[in-house]
């Protein structure tokens, strides 16, 4: 069987030459390991421990068009996560310098169906919305959110933002480290920005190791599914945004409801099982500090 699509292999193919991928955090090509999933590779930095897959790497590339969000992250798109668009507003309404008149300029960079634009809107009546997306812009929109169909390098706006959020995009890009130096140049210098990712440390992502180690390979391979080719934890995020010049506000974390989540399953006992695990895990993962999500906001340090 050819090593693209073998399922069980693990660590080093020893017989393949691998190309030195360097760490997208520190740089090091010296990786502590290399999993093949069936469907990408994914690196694990022995410097930095994060763990990343490589575009060149990916055995299937993921499309962000309609299925993206009407079938693959149904649930997701379907189940807004008030929990964290409400984190998110505290965040902001803590930046007094911005929000003292409430008319501030906001950006949300990978908005989806502008769930949290919509959100926003309520809880800052006066605020500016914008948000950029692949997908088309939903039809039934607040006239006062703007929703423009982009990609973020495409994006031309000049204007610059007191806010901007990204919410589970940045795990998605094969450079983040340009994503947040472009979202630099459309920042107010005191403006914040809202990053929000998976938190790879988090006891759902040990337990899917575990599984995998004893041959069941399901949850592993959907945490790592090669949609997501930077799996953060929480010291290569902070990390990354520091080397880029920001100063980190806050850092704190958040599950998601069981509903807004995609889980692969054939049957639904199967499907009560799985869900009951992870909801014993979000649990666990609450008390060690390590919930689903990861939030950090920071400012420019100069
Ligand atoms: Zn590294």
């Amino acid at each position: 069987m050819s090593i693209w699509f073998s399922y069980d292999e693990v660590a080093l193919d020893l017989e393949r030459p691998l190309t030195p991928q360097a760490c997208p955090i520190c740089g090091s090509t010296f990786l502590e390991s290399k999993i093949n999933t069936g469907l990408c590779f994914v690196s694990k930095c022995g410097e930095c421990f994060h763990e990343f897959t490589s575009q060149d790497e990916v055995f299937s590339k993921e499309v962000y068009d309609e299925l993206y969000f009407e079938e693959t992250h149904k649930n997701w798109f379907a189940n807004p996560q008030t929990k964290l668009f409400k984190k998110i507003c505290k965040l902001i309404e803590r930046h007094k310098a911005l929000t003292k008149f409430g008319d501030f300029d906001l950006l949300d960079v990978g908005c989806g169906k502008g769930a949290l634009l919509k959100y926003i809107s309520t809880y800052f009546p006066k605020s500016n919305l914008t948000g950029i997306d692949l997908g088309e812009p939903p039809l039934d929109l607040d006239p006062r959110i703007i929703i423009k169909k982009s990609s973020f390098d495409a994006f031309q706006e000049t204007g610059s933002y007191d806010v901007v959020v990204s919410t589970a995009v940045i795990e998605h890009l094969s450079n983040p480290k340009d994503f947040l130096l472009r979202i630099k140049q459309f920042l107010n210098s005191d403006g914040l920005i809202i990053i929000v990712t998976v938190d790879s440390t988090t006891p759902l992502y040990i337990a899917a190791k575990i599984m995998r180690m004893i041959g069941a390979g399901l949850p592993f391979r959907r945490l790592y599914d090669p949609h997501h080719l930077n799996h953060f934890t929480k010291d290569s995020l902070p990390r990354l945004v520091k080397d880029q010049g920001f100063k980190i506000c806050f850092s704190g974390g958040v599950n998601v409801p069981l509903k807004s989540l995609d889980i692969p399953s054939s049957t639904l006992i199967q499907e009560f099982f799985y869900k009951l695990g992870v909801r014993n895990l979000f649990f666990l993962g609450s008390l060690l500090g390590h919930p689903f999500l990861q939030i950090l906001a920071f400012k420019k340090s100069e």
